[in-house]
């Protein structure tokens, strides 16, 4: 608290006493408000008008019962959320989470960086997130599309394209996309493509928009390479996590040269020196639901499965966290650093703890917040939207190559406003005061709304 600005103590004090228990959302509010001590001396308006205290309470939060019946016929009870946070810069825009871990906490820090992560996009599109307790993991198809309709059967009164656009996130993928849009479509009866993004391609999705996240990552490490004169050529990569993220990050690194030698799910880590098989990983885990360890059943003697331990004891020069928050901790930080890790871009949202992030930093590691760095999946959920509005499908090639220059748009925000507010070379301070000015510059215009 005493590392804040004097100004901005009051303000977080109130978010702990106002949000309390809610552990993951006041870590996300601690990291923003710590980068915000030059703002504060440079535009004191923003405190004059509590632009901050504003941003970090949500304009509205949706908390609903999902009752639904399992294949047994038993009446299950999960809980809903949608916490749609700030509209300032255009309808909020964010994933939905399944996850037995989902809470008010989560879905909150999630929906704050949203807000951040789409203003650096460059895009009209406020933040928001959403989700639920519920597990999909065992569970039948029959039993997921239940579950969906019954989820978007509270949600449908509170979504819309000039609202509220929901996407996927971890546990919700085209799968879970195409079961919520079906059931929105046939309470409206309105064929809304618009309300959601993730759709399959012959039912209003875009091109590229299940690789954006991985790959846009993996462009805005290409981006800071490049800036010092290096690229993924020959370079040993290490990507946690084997879902949506994790499969295109993988992919997007052997193409540009590199090679990704570990892959990991909630259960442990493999090791495959002749470089992680994306077609294999996408068959077991998006084909099968499988687990991590059949693909060393698979591939046999020449890689190793490593039940729990950590990911980043594997040697690397480029380390991408694509899983969940706080899978990166001070210890693992300081064996990448030990095994002289190079660059650290977090793939998923705040990976990387407090602590790990200093250290990291300290050592002289290039790191790259998950705001921008993983920006490329909302981004390209916004192409999707302009796509729908325009009644018009893009090509995948022309689709990817404005991911890349999103991408490199957004690094080229970071350096520019890290170098304006003296903090030259400094990731995480450009990403959050150049997301956190935009939408500040919009709200003081809006007034007190
Ligand atoms: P996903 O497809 O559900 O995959 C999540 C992966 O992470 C799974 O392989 C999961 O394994 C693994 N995992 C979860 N907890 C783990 C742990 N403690 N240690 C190791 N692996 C673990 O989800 P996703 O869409 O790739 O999302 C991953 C991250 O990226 C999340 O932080 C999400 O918020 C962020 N993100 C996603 C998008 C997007 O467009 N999808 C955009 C921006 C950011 P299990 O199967 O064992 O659980």
């Amino acid at each position: 608290m005493e590392t804040l600005h004097a100004a901005l103590q009051p303000v977080y004090a109130d978010v702990l006493r106002r949000n309390q228990g809610e552990t993951e959302f006041h870590q996300a509010v601690f990291e923003v408000l710590s980068c915000l001590s030059p703002v504060v001396e440079k535009r004191p308006e923003y405190v004059d008008a509590s632009i901050i205290e504003r941003i970090c309470e949500p304009e509205r939060q949706i908390i609903f019962r999902v009752p639904w019946v399992d294949d047994s016929g038993e009446v299950q009870i999960n809980r809903g959320f949608r916490v749609e946070f700030n509209s300032a810069l255009g309808p909020y825009k964010g994933g939905l989470r399944f996850h037995p871990s989902v809470y008010l906490g989560i879905v909150k820090f999630l929906g704050f960086e949203q807000i951040f992560k789409n203003a650096l996009t460059g895009m009209p599109i406020g933040g928001g997130k959403g989700g639920s307790d519920f597990d999909p993991k065992g569970r039948s198809d029959g039993e997921v599309m239940r579950f969906c309709q019954s989820f978007m059967t509270e949600l449908y009164r509170h979504i819309g394209e000039y609202t509220d656009v929901p996407a996927g996130d971890i546990g919700v993928g085209g799968r879970e996309i195409g079961y919520l849009f079906g059931q929105y479509k046939r309470i409206t009866n309105r064929y809304e493509a618009g309300v959601l993004t993730g759709k399959g391609i012959t039912w209003g999705g875009s091109h590229a928009r299940t690789e954006a996240t991985g790959y846009g990552t993996v462009f805005f490490v290409n981006e800071m390479l490049a800036a010092r004169g290096d690229s993924f050529d020959g370079k040993r990569v290490v990507v946690s996590g084997s879902g949506n993220v994790a499969i295109y990050a993988t992919e997007k690194v052997h193409q540009l040269g590199g090679t990704v030698v570990a892959a990991s799910d909630s259960s442990g880590y493999v090791v495959d020196e002749a470089g992680v098989d994306v077609g294999l990983l996408r068959e077991i885990k998006e084909v099968r639901r499988g687990r991590i360890s059949e693909y060393a059943d698979i591939k046999g003697s020449a890689v190793s499965f490593v039940s729990g331990g950590s990911i980043w004891d594997v040697p690397c020069s480029v380390a991408l966290p694509c899983a969940t928050e706080n899978e990166l901790p001070v210890d693992a930080a300081k064996a990448l650093v030990g095994n002289g890790v190079q660059v650290v871009a977090e793939g998923a949202n705040m990976p990387t703890t407090p602590d790990a992030v200093d250290l990291l930093t300290e050592a002289g590691v290039l790191f790259a917040p998950g705001k921008a760095a993983n920006a490329g999946g909302v981004a390209t959920s916004a192409l999707e939207m302009q796509q729908n509005a325009s009644r018009d499908s893009w090509t995948f090639e022309h689709t990817e190559q404005r991911l890349a220059e999103i991408m490199a748009g957004i690094h080229e925000r970071c350096v520019m406003t890290a170098e304006e507010y003296g903090v030259p070379g400094d990731y995480v301070a450009g990403a959050n005061i150049s997301g956190f000015t935009q939408v500040a510059d919009a709200m003081l215009a809006l007034g007190v709304v």
